[in-house]
């Protein structure tokens, strides 16, 4: 699952090399869109949405066309001189544009449709506010994810509705440096919008060339990697020392495996309090509670493939078990 960086990078990669060329051919290697032919439409602009990304086309006669693509798992836009061999098996490509300047090529996307753009809003409009995007707004996110506070935050931070633009490596990393356990519901994180900016910060820093590094200095300049550092707190670090308390990491599973257990609605939420100043505790502290985020039905893009977790069992006490 790409993240919004990703999606982000490649965006602006395919602005730049195609924003006002005219295509000279195209060619949609998905049934739905096999016999379209979009040759002689001019690309306007290519823009990220959260992890959606939107390559928008005027028509000859000033129509107005959208590409929408998702990277999905494997997916990945590339640019290439005109005519120039492709990195990636051509029986992968899904969609390849021509123009006079640069080919691109859409290599094993998850979803690739064409829409008119005045109706972009079906494609997209239910995604939550973009963590990249002019729209984002903090205070509307904190609003949607606490319309369910019963939620894992974890599964919370995936859930497209609530922002866009986290995956699962950003989904542990911010937990990690909120010192928040990934599956404590919503309603134990006393801070969403400070969780949010960790998020932000991760991906602001990460759209530059390199690779993705989530360890940065106070000035939020990457560091990691450096020096044979790792480039992550905890995702993929099970067994490893944590960097700030040497406590192994834990790798766990996040799951809907199980239906919502009953919300104890007498009980007021567990009073959090800080703790050394790594992050909140509360009492109640349980075991990983797998199968407490029931989901709603139609969310495509969702967790169902994104159920592992990382986090450091010390930094990251679990909040909010409740009956534990
Ligand atoms: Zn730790």
């Amino acid at each position: 699952m790409p993240e919004g960086d990703s999606v982000w990078r490649a965006a602006h990669q395919l602005h730049g090399a195609l924003a006002g060329q005219k295509l000279t051919a195209s060619d949609f290697r998905v049934p739905r869109f096999a016999t379209l032919n979009l040759r002689g439409w001019t690309v306007g602009e290519v823009v990220p949405r959260g992890k959606h990304l939107l390559m928008r086309l005027v028509g000859p006669g000033d129509e107005r066309l959208t590409i929408h693509s998702h990277l999905k798992m494997e997916g990945s836009w590339q640019v290439y001189p005109p005519g120039g061999r492709w990195r990636k098996p051509g029986f992968t490509a899904r969609c390849v544009l021509r123009t006079p300047v640069a080919d691109a090529v859409g290599f094993s996307l998850g979803l690739l449709e064409v829409i008119k753009t005045s109706e972009e809003d079906k494609a997209v409009g239910y995604l939550g506010p973009d963590l990249l995007g002019p729209d984002w707004d903090p205070e509307e996110a904190e609003r949607r994810m606490a319309s369910a506070p019963d939620v894992p935050i974890g599964v919370a931070l995936l859930d497209q509705r609530n922002l866009a633009g986290i995956g699962n490596i950003y989904r542990c990393e911010a937990c990690f440096l909120s010192g928040i356990h990934p599956a404590s519901p919503v309603s134990a994180v006393a801070d969403l919008p400070a969780l949010f900016a960790d998020a932000k910060q991760l991906l602001e820093a990460n759209l530059g060339p390199g690779r993705r590094t989530t360890v940065l200095n106070a000035r939020g300049t990457p560091v990691g990697r450096a020096a044979g550092r790792p480039g992550y707190w905890v995702y993929r670090r099970e067994h490893q020392p944590c960097l700030r308390c040497r406590t192994p990491i834990r790798h766990g599973v996040l799951g809907r495996a199980a239906p919502r257990r009953p919300v104890s609605h007498g009980a007021s939420p567990a009073p959090i309090s800080t703790s050394g100043g790594q992050g909140v505790s509360a009492p109640g502290t349980g075991m990983l509670a797998a199968g407490t985020g029931m989901l709603a039905a139609g969310t495509a893009e969702l967790v169902t493939e994104e159920r592992d977790i990382y986090f450091c069992p010390k930094c990251q006490p679990l909040l909010g078990a409740g009956d534990a």
